[in-house]
């Protein structure tokens, strides 16, 4: 018998396994469909020797320091800023749009005060910022909006901008100054010697047991467990009885070339050209040398494993039915992106997992009298 069982061994689940064993004393099983730990932020040395991201580039970068002293236990760090430039008329220009972006797409010679009349200028006012499209025609104006904005999205996420919740494009910002960095958090930096080992030593601990290649559906009657913390699909977890929630997901192309550098920065996006969104050269992540490089091309598809909710007001009405069904089971906890049908980075899920095992521990304060009886059990 198994104090928990835990579904999905991305970060929700990984970080509550190692909550509830070294916290509680518990025992954890963690089961994952898939064949490896990590979730969607597994890395692994590809044939060429270059780690790579199986699912696509995770950087990883918060300002909560509470996160970076939970994880710094099972890893060391390689402070890294990540940098990303558009191809956009031809021209590699940075992204989010700052100073250069613009003075380098028009030929001008601008300075960040001149830039803020010339996006004034352009800017088209909004009532209230509601949509994708929203947020970027009132801030820079169309034509940008359209250069750099429009087609990715449409790309990314198959429904124009302007069908899609503003909370989508507010993550790019729009700068003025030469920033060039993507975030601009306190702490941006890459575990030293990759996620997976990072993952590898946060669940080395004798309370808990890995299963992988093992769904919930296989085993959820088969293997006996007190409580269940559930991180994969939620619409899944009810058997889609009110229907399915729509998550995107992308098919990875993965090459390696003959060349020691490919492009100038890690991610170099395509807005206006090409069925990919961006191409990946994880040298750039790594600081690793070596005489090829190793890439990832990412082509949306509706199909697929699921990767990101897609927030519009639709599916986000179909998730509180959901929710209101997850709510109601008080054996179940729902943690992660796709439990919770949130498009979070990997700081706000470690984050949500930390905060429900606070909530773990008020609910259940009792750890040592269930855990002697499920001990006895075993
Ligand atoms: P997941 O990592 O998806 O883990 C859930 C696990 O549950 C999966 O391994 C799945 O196989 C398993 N599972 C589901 N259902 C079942 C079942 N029935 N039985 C058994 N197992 C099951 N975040 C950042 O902070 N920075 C980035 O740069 C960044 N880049 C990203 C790039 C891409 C392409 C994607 C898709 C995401 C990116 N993210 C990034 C987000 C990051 O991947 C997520 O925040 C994080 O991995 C979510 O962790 P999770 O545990 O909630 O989910
Ligand atoms: N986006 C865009 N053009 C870009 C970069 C981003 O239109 O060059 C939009 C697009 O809708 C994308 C969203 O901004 O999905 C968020 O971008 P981010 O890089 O955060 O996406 P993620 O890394 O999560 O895929």
């Amino acid at each position: 018998m198994f104090d928990w069982l835990i579904v999905g061994a991305g970060f929700a689940g990984s970080v509550l396994a190692e909550r509830i064993a070294s916290q509680r004393g518990e025992s954890v099983l963690l089961i994952d469909r898939r064949s490896h730990i990590g979730g969607n932020a597994y890395d692994c040395y590809d044939d060429a020797g270059i780690l790579i991201h199986r699912y696509g580039p995770h950087i990883f970068h918060t300002n909560g320091q509470q996160i970076v002293d939970y994880l710094s236990q099972f890893t060391a760090w390689r402070p890294y800023e990540h940098r990303v430039l558009a191809k956009v008329d031809n021209k590699l220009l940075p992204i989010p749009i700052n100073l250069d972006t613009i003075n380098g797409l028009y030929g001008l010679d601008l300075n960040s005060e001149q830039l803020e009349r010339f996006f004034a200028e352009r800017r088209e006012p909004v009532d209230e910022i509601k949509t994708s499209e929203d947020v970027v025609v009132s801030t820079v104006g169309r034509e940008l909006y359209e250069k750099f904005f429009r087609g990715y999205t449409r790309k990314q996420w198959g429904v124009d901008p302007s069908e899609l919740n503003k909370s989508v494009t507010s993550r790019i910002p729009t700068r003025t100054n030469r920033d060039d960095r993507y975030f601009t958090d306190t702490f941006q930096a890459m575990p030293l010697h990759g996620y997976t080992r990072m993952f590898e030593r946060m669940l080395n601990h004798p309370k808990i047991k890995i299963m992988l290649q093992t769904d919930f559906r296989e085993i959820r009657d088969l293997v006996p467990f007190n409580r269940l913390i559930f991180t994969g699909p939620v619409d899944e977890f009810f058997g889609w009885q009110f229907g399915k929630l729509p998550y995107r997901s992308l098919r990875f192309e993965h090459r390696t070339v003959d060349q020691e550098q490919f492009q100038p920065v890690a991610v170099v996006n395509y807005p206006q050209t090409e069925d990919y969104t961006r191409i990946t050269e994880y040298k750039h992540l790594t600081g690793q040398k070596a005489a090829r490089t190793s890439l990832t091309y990412e082509y949306p598809t509706d199909t697929g494993d699921p990767y990101y909710p897609v927030p519009r007001a639709e599916n986000e009405a179909l998730y509180k039915r959901y929710e209101a069904l997850a709510a109601a089971r008080s054996d179940v906890w729902f943690v992660g992106r796709l439990a919770t049908y949130r498009y979070y980075n990997m700081d706000q899920v470690v984050g949500q997992a930390l905060s429900t095992f606070r909530r773990i521990q008020d609910a259940l304060p009792t750890a040592a009298p269930r855990q002697a009886m499920s001990e006895a059990a075993e």
